[in-house]
């Protein structure tokens, strides 16, 4: 509602504001604050990342972690990703923070490998928008020999809108991305329109299988048929597969009995700011002892 607003706005000049509601308005207004404040929002200090720990269902080990981006705004508290992520897409700041999640992520990984944790990989969500450019892939790669971390150790997730305008782009930015090592993860899977033409056409590592799939997956043999065969059709592909969002123990025993190979979600745990995840992955049972 905050963008269609903002466009009518744009579109039709003041005029437009006359057809709106009072709180359309006030949303307008946030969300111009939100465009405004996101600009320097990373040089202030209010950008920093969570980081959500994924397990193997195999050998229950923490494997990795997905880094998901927090906004606290001076005025509005914390912001979530879901309202300030496409409101950078539309400003344009997005460029520089999926840059700055990266170096985070990186930087991250080096305090992690000091302080005795198991080799992850860490996972980061870059906007879809960004892949029309043939130069992403250099750019993370200059970002990654500036902080000394291997490619192999991130995992670059796309959506499927990265090929909504710009399909050959896309297809020759993520086949750069593979094969300088970075793995890449296509998240929200089958929740798009295309699926299928994704498998066939970029270079993909990992399916995350959507949270929407998995969320009734004890109530409903349909979700248990679907999970089934999208793991059935990744391991044919050779593709790994993680499913998002499991919140019970039962879900974890469900989504083993379908062979899938990762998970990430509150069962497991939340996702933590690096002190907790440390202490997360330390509290966790070491091979061998
Ligand atoms: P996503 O990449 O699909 O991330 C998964 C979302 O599910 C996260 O929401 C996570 O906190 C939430 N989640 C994890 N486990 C559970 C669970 O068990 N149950 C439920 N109900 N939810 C769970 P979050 O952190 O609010 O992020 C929302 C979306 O914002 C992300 O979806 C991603 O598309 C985008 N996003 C987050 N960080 C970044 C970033 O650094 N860059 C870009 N471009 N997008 C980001
Ligand atoms: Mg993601
Ligand atoms: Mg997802
Ligand atoms: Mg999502």
């Amino acid at each position: 509602a905050a963008e269609l607003a903002m466009y009518r706005v744009k579109e039709d000049g003041r005029n437009g504001l006359r057809f709106f509601a009072p709180e359309m308005q006030a949303h307008t207004q946030r969300s111009l604050e939100l465009a405004a404040g996101l600009k320097d929002a990373a040089r202030k200090g209010e950008l920093f990342l969570v980081y959500q720990p994924q397990r193997a269902l195999g050998s229950g080990a923490l494997v990795g972690a997905e880094a998901l981006l927090r906004w606290r705004h001076p005025q509005w508290g914390l912001v979530s990703p879901a309202e300030f992520i496409p409101i950078a897409e539309q400003s344009g700041a997005i460029t520089a923070i999926d840059f700055w999640v990266v170096e985070q992520a990186a930087q991250q990984l080096r305090a992690w490998d000091a302080a005795g944790l198991p080799p992850l990989v860490v996972a980061v969500n870059v906007s879809a928008a960004q892949f029309a450019r043939p130069q992403l892939a250099e750019e993370l790669l200059h970002i990654l020999q500036r902080v000394d971390v291997s490619p192999q150790r991130i995992e670059v997730e796309l959506t499927e809108a990265v090929a909504l305008k710009h399909p050959e782009l896309a297809e020759t930015t993520i086949r750069r991305l593979h094969d300088m090592g970075f793995k890449v993860a296509l998240d929200d899977f089958g929740t798009g329109y295309s699926s299928m033409s994704y498998l066939k056409r970029y270079t993909i590592d990992k399916l995350k299988i959507d949270q929407s799939f998995v969320r009734e997956l004890a109530e409903k043999t349909s979700d248990m048929a679907i999970v089934t065969a999208i793991v059935r059709m990744a391991h044919s592909l050779h593709l790994s597969t993680l499913a998002e969002g499991v919140e019970t123990a039962e879900q974890a025993a469900l989504l083993h009995d379908c062979g899938c190979d990762e998970i990430q979600g509150y069962w497991y745990s939340r996702p933590l700011e690096p002190r907790a995840f440390e202490a997360f992955a330390k509290g966790l049972p070491q091979r061998g002892a």
